[in-house]
């Protein structure tokens, strides 16, 4: 059984212990067990702390069966001597969260009648689960107030051990699980009491700010997403820039960025509409003139055609699709050639214009008298289409 310092000395970051026993795993690592450590083990929600023994880092830190097991990169002697550190700021980033996490629970309920169920924290952002109906704006609004009120007040943490007979007694937030004994009681003084084992804050005032991030429906609880802290301040940093730059990109204010980004979304609509309209109105004008250039094989008119846009390219093959006895070849600046038959046609121009494309070092295919094909580039657009003529010729004859 590992003495766990961590309960106890929170803040302490540097402790000696005894190498009670040292595996070697794979690449190197060992799993280290103390006498004692400082170091907190996943688990309640919270994740592991970081940190070395001696020079040795810290990866994971895992409890089995009342000890404290550490991965760490190297090996130790049992026996040893040895000093440990943790990594401060991993380790008080931590305690906000979890101490963040039971305030903002307790604020759930006294907002919106809300109850957590579970909590993860994860590297970047933490979540709680809650149970029960009426999670909305306003009540994230009323939670968020009533925990950032009680930061104010820097309310302290009290953390006590006490016996199972005397938390009858008590409000606890969740109840004591089976099996033990005794329980450690998390206080935020006259405002929330629950068992738990994590690493705390002394008082309110070091949680600085909670802020949740957004809600969604997981299993049909109601998942909340929220950052403590130095977390929620580098979030606000980082927020605070991207709003500021689209702010300045679009030479308006943080509040007018939003309604300027659905007019411009909507004016890209607008345009993009009238782009395809006019792009189809002037392949359908041109095509007349094209077909009059068209070579003829066997009744069918061949067209070979080149453009600078993709888009124009494709609106031709539609209208094309429409006219009597044409094949089309065409290419556009990207690379693209499509060949494409008119409907009243019963011709498989597919087969085999795949292998012309790889030849060249393209790829594509279709199906009857529809054939997309794609080059890397237009440096052999020429060939392709020419090759491509060919191919319809002998599909004609
Ligand atoms: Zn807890």
């Amino acid at each position: 059984m590992t003495q766990k310092l961590y309960l106890d000395q929170t803040y302490d970051t540097v402790f000696e212990a005894a190498v009670a026993s040292s595996r070697p795993l794979e690449d190197g690592a060992s799993e280290v067990v103390l006498d004692r450590t400082l170091f907190y083990p996943e688990s309640g929600g919270q994740l592991p702390d970081g940190g070395t023994l001696g020079d040795a880092v810290v990866a994971n830190v895992q409890e089995r069966d009342d000890a404290v097991v550490h991965t760490v990169q190297g090996t130790l002697r049992a026996g040893q001597r040895i000093a440990g550190a943790i990594d401060w700021g991993r380790r008080f980033d931590h305690m906000q969260q979890h101490t963040g996490q039971h305030v903002l629970s307790r604020a759930f309920i006294q907002a919106a009648g809300l109850h957590t169920v579970s909590f993860h924290m994860g590297e970047e952002t933490c979540t709680i689960d809650l149970e029960g109906t009426g999670f909305d704006e306003d009540a994230v609004r009323k939670a968020e107030d009533v925990a950032n009120h009680v930061i104010e007040e820097n309310r302290p943490v009290d953390i006590t051990t006490m016996p199972l007979a005397e938390l009858d007694r008590l409000d606890l937030r969740r109840k004591v699980p089976e099996g033990v004994s005794e329980a450690r009681i998390v206080a935020v003084r006259d405002f929330d009491l629950i068992p738990c084992c994590g690493t705390h804050v002394r008082n309110t005032g070091e949680l600085g700010l909670v802020k949740v991030l957004k809600g969604e429906k997981v299993k049909g609880l109601q998942r909340v997403h929220f950052k403590v802290g130095l977390r929620a301040l580098d979030d606000y940093r980082e927020k605070h820039a991207i709003v500021q730059a689209l702010a300045n990109r679009l030479t308006t204010g943080p509040a007018e960025v939003l309604t300027r980004i659905e007019r411009i979304m909507d004016d890209a609509q607008a345009g993009a509409r009238r782009a395809k309209f006019l792009t189809e109105r002037l392949a359908g004008a041109e095509m007349a003139r094209l077909l009059d250039g068209a070579a003829r094989a066997g009744g069918v008119r061949v067209l070979l055609h080149r453009d600078a846009d993709p888009a124009y390219v494709r609106a031709l093959a539609t209208v094309l699709q429409g006219e009597a006895k044409v094949v089309a070849i065409l290419g556009a600046d990207d690379g693209a050639v499509l060949c494409v038959a008119s409907r009243d046609l019963a011709i498989d121009l597919a087969s085999g214009a795949a292998d012309i494309a790889r030849e060249l070092g393209g790829s594509g295919g279709g199906k009857g008298g529809f054939v997309q094909l794609k080059l890397p580039d237009d440096s052999r657009l020429q060939e392709l289409m020419q090759r491509m003529e060919a191919h319809v010729r002998t599909r004609l004859s």
